[in-house]
């Protein structure tokens, strides 16, 4: 099985904090774009792939119209075998949603919608430069309920400008208490050259308003347990969900699954390789869907890979999976290392199943997850 991801570079305007590779555009520009990934999408066209989840990311893939994702949906049925029950997610702004394009949505074939909500308090969220208010937010999942839509995700965001624990909490509050079954929980980074890092050169005061890296863990700690009581288990440093309401799509990333990336900048894991269309939206649609592809990992050791990322799963490292891919055993005594010459289990950063084949990092593990698989790695 295999995964699709299909990438929307659009957003109606660019966030303080994002870096993401995304652009403000017009209808001309969208209808050229959707043209080019049809084609793009059609030129590798392959019935024998058989697909099991469908993703449609951004930039805000709502800002095209509902027909239009639609009409990107159907051109990936007709080229590649998706089964009957696939996972086919569309990220969604509220703002760029209404009764009837979330209607259309879900008749054209969309039956999972992952909405960037961030907070339940409206000056968080101006002060993030998001677009919509959370009454707004609050409608859209709600009018997608109505729609049919049984697997709706939200995004919360730890550490926005003058968030306090409180506010957090609140915001977990009353974003849990909507129809949501899955909820993506991403801490605050000051990216190079966004504008708010260049807010902040110019007024360092503005980094007070930001939680330091202790009260960013202990927003995260208390987090996890508000969620824990709400019903939603961590399955990934990340990610949180219902049981059964895990992203199938996203998953596939973590466990080293195959998925190929459609439209600029998407990235691809098939056959062994990873490569990305190196383009931006205009050379995307000037090439007419025939862009350059890059490959990224002729060096990439393929064991080291499955470590550092099977570790950002609660469910974590499989050893004969890893053995499989450990050609040269260099990570054959990963568990034994981990207890006793790293001591990370003492200090109760990971956990060992008691047959010794699984591997995993506890609460507290996740939150210096970086430092522990360096010193797995070593
Ligand atoms: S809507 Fe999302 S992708 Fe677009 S600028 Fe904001 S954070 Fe970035």
């Amino acid at each position: 099985m295999c995964g699709i991801y299909i990438h929307i570079p659009f957003c109606k305007r660019k966030c303080i904090y994002c870096d993401f590779y995304s652009v403000c555009g017009d209808d001309k520009l969208y209808g050229d774009f959707v043209s080019a990934l049809n084609r793009s999408i059609k030129m590798r066209k392959d019935k024998r792939i058989k697909v099991d989840t469908v993703y449609f990311g951004g930039g805000t893939p709502t800002v095209l119209k509902s027909s239009q994702l639609a009409l990107i949906l159907n051109t990936v049925k007709n080229c590649f075998d998706v089964s009957p029950d696939a996972e086919i997610t569309v990220e969604a702004n509220p703002c760029t949603v209404t009764r009837e394009s979330l209607n259309e949505l879900f008749i054209g074939g969309f039956n999972r919608i992952s909405f960037g909500i961030q907070s339940a308090s409206d000056d968080e969220l101006s002060a993030l430069s998001r677009l919509h208010n959370y009454e707004q937010a609050k409608e859209a999942v709600l009018n997608a309920e109505s729609a049919g839509f049984t697997n709706i995700s939200a995004d919360i965001m730890i550490g926005i400008l003058n968030q306090t624990r409180q506010s957090l909490a609140d915001s977990i509050e009353k974003i849990t208490s909507l129809p949501v079954s899955h909820i993506s929980a991403y801490m605050l980074k000051v990216e190079e050259n966004t504008p708010l890092d260049k807010m902040i050169k110019r007024d360092s005061n503005i980094l007070k308003s930001i939680a330091d890296d202790d009260e960013m863990s202990d927003r995260y700690l208390l987090m996890c347990r508000l969620l824990e009581e709400k019903g939603f288990l961590q399955y990934e440093i990340s990610n949180f969900a219902k049981p059964s309401f895990e992203s199938r799509h996203n998953l596939r990333y973590w466990r080293c699954e195959e998925y190929l990336g459609f439209g600029p900048h998407a990235h691809s894991y098939f056959d062994g390789k990873r490569y990305f269309e190196n383009c931006n939206v205009s050379q995307f649609i000037k090439s007419d869907g025939k862009s350059e592809i890059a490959y990224t990992d002729t060096d990439v050791d393929k064991a080291e890979e499955y470590i550092v990322l099977s570790l950002r799963l609660a469910e974590g490292l499989d050893t004969d999976r890893l053995a499989s891919l450990d050609k040269e055993g260099r990570y054959r005594n990963i568990t034994s290392n981990a207890m006793e010459i790293n001591g990370l289990a003492d200090e109760r950063l990971i956990n060992i199943s008691q047959n010794g084949k699984h591997l995993s990092l506890t609460e507290r593990g996740f939150l210096v997850s970086n430092t522990v698989i360096s010193r797995l790695l070593n």
